[in-house]
């Protein structure tokens, strides 16, 4: 499969799975996988100046400035990896930055937007976050509970270490949810009065996530 000549977007909320699938997904189309959370992430630890902006943002799990977000991205989607198109996991995540994009888009002529809705049981996501377990090297992802390495500590795929995101913890997870709730949850109703949502079952395993998501893009690029 070539890759396709659009902006996949990952809707949902903190621990629904954005992060997984979109590595999958990435990975089939052959598109580039961007994660604004990552972004800022490396950020942080370059001790950029955008980076220490970031920094106590994200340890109380609060969004950084939409601004600051915008021109990060605007400047990834620039480079020649993205010209056929992109993944997108954890942005837009407020309604400006959703009206942006579509300008963004515009101006790179990407006319065409599929919004995955990955929807889940609420109870689910607080055990999901406080499992996972992000491997250093590779971004690989596990859970503790549901999806755990072979071997503790230690990523299945190339060995490194697996780490816990300091934002990973109960009281941050609390306001990262919230946030969620307030100022990304609208891009629901945004998206869908658009007609771009496609809701998808992400409470089932992520292998069985994977293929909704593959049969639902593949069914909608022959409709193009
Ligand atoms: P998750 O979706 O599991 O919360 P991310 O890695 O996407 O994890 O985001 C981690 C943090 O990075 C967020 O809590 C927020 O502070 C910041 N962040 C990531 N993407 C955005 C964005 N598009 N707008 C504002 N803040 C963001």
């Amino acid at each position: 499969m070539s890759g396709l000549q659009r902006a996949v977007i990952l809707l949902g909320p903190p621990g629904a799975g954005k992060g997984t699938q979109a590595q999958r997904i990435a990975e089939r189309y052959h598109l580039p996988h961007l994660s604004t959370g990552d972004m800022l992430r490396d950020h942080i630890q370059r001790n950029t100046e955008l980076g220490r902006k970031a920094k106590p943002l994200m340890e109380r799990g609060e969004l950084v400035p939409d601004d600051i977000v915008l021109s990060m991205v605007e400047e990834r989607i620039s480079q020649p990896d993205c010209a056929n198109g992109f993944v997108f996991d954890g942005f837009p995540r407020t309604l400006a930055q959703a009206e942006d994009l579509e300008r963004i888009c515009r101006l790179h002529e990407f006319d065409y937007t599929i919004v995955l809705h990955m929807v889940v049981d609420p109870d689910l996501l607080m055990r999901r976050l406080t499992g996972r377990r992000i491997c250093k090297a590779g971004g690989h992802i596990y859970n503790i509970y549901d999806r755990p390495p072979k071997v503790a500590g230690i990523c299945d795929i190339d060995g490194s270490e697996l780490v816990h995101r300091p934002d990973d913890t109960e009281p941050v997870i609390r306001g990262r949810l919230m946030a969620y709730e307030t100022q990304t949850r609208p891009l629901v109703d945004y998206y869908k009065g658009q007609g771009l949502l496609i809701a998808v079952d992400a409470m089932a395993d992520a292998d069985a996530v994977t293929a909704a998501i593959a049969k639902t893009l593949d069914r909608a690029e022959k409709e193009q």
